[in-house]
């Protein structure tokens, strides 16, 4: 005997959607099918053929899929700097190094420094370390253009509005690269520079907010690697962030490209 029941269509947990959600589909079917019944007055009488179950479970798929794309935009990324078409990178096969200078910033500033690192070379794939914290100023730490050599170390510091005028009371950081020629004429990225808005990072530390921490610091890696800003809340590079707290697809199929450059 056929049991009419809920049974047949599956629950909102096994499709992985709320209860809104699900709803939303249910009203969905009931529309499509032209009934006002239950959906599981619809769902029982179509089993009575043995393939349509089947049939019933992959509208609800689809409906699922359609109900959910508005809210869940395509993954997007931008680059920082393009030649011909092609993001300018640091090269991928040499080792990258990071130096942290404390001075001004949280009590964790290495800690959250090789966090970050980490998640970065994850990310590119490509060979960056921390080799350690380092007193007075880095080379190239308030951007301004000086001779920079191809193996300068990224410096991150902390600095506020009077040692960097555009890091201004609104801006929590600026992290970038500079561009040089390569041995065979192509550019690539080198002596990258974050500076982190130490005020903005003291009331972090007040406040316990360690993702944020993390997050601001992995948005100005991202630009330190190429990654330029983009519209949507669903990356981190997007340009008015302020909930996202770790790359987004997009961000990351952008990372992934900027560690596969040339070899120089
Ligand atoms: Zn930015």
């Amino acid at each position: 005997m056929d049991q009419p029941s809920q049974h047949t269509l599956p629950t909102a947990a096994e499709l992985g959607v709320s209860e809104g959600e699900y709803e939303r589909i249910l009203r969905d079917l009931r529309q499509r099918s032209g009934s006002d019944e239950p959906p599981a007055a619809v769902a029982s009488r179509r089993r009575r053929a043995g393939w349509l179950p089947l049939a019933v479970l992959a509208f609800v798929a689809a409906a699922v899929s359609w109900s959910l794309t508005p809210s869940d935009p395509e993954p997007t990324y931008a680059f920082m700097h393009e030649v011909d078409g092609r993001p300018i990178t640091y090269t991928s096969c040499g080792l990258i190094q990071v130096a942290v200078y404390p001075a001004g910033g949280p009590p964790n500033a290495e800690e959250l420094v090789r966090e970050a690192v980490a998640e970065m070379r994850s990310a590119t794939g490509l060979d960056i370390t921390v080799v350690g914290a380092f007193g007075g100023h880095a080379p190239n730490w308030n951007f301004e253009a000086g001779p920079v050599h191809r193996d300068d170390p990224i410096s991150v510091s902390w600095q506020d509005g009077e040692s960097i005028a555009e890091l201004t009371e609104h801006t929590a950081g600026l992290g970038g690269s500079r561009t040089i020629a390569g041995p065979d004429g192509t550019q690539r990225l080198v002596a990258g520079t974050i500076a982190l808005s130490r005020d903005y990072y003291a009331s972090l530390t007040e406040s316990g907010d360690d993702d944020e921490a993390l997050a601001v610091l992995l948005h100005e890696f991202g630009h330190v690697f190429g990654l330029g800003h983009v519209d949507s809340r669903a990356e981190l590079m997007d340009a008015s962030n302020s909930s996202r707290t770790s790359f987004g697809k997009g961000d990351l199929q952008g990372l992934r490209l900027l560690g596969q450059g040339p070899c120089q």
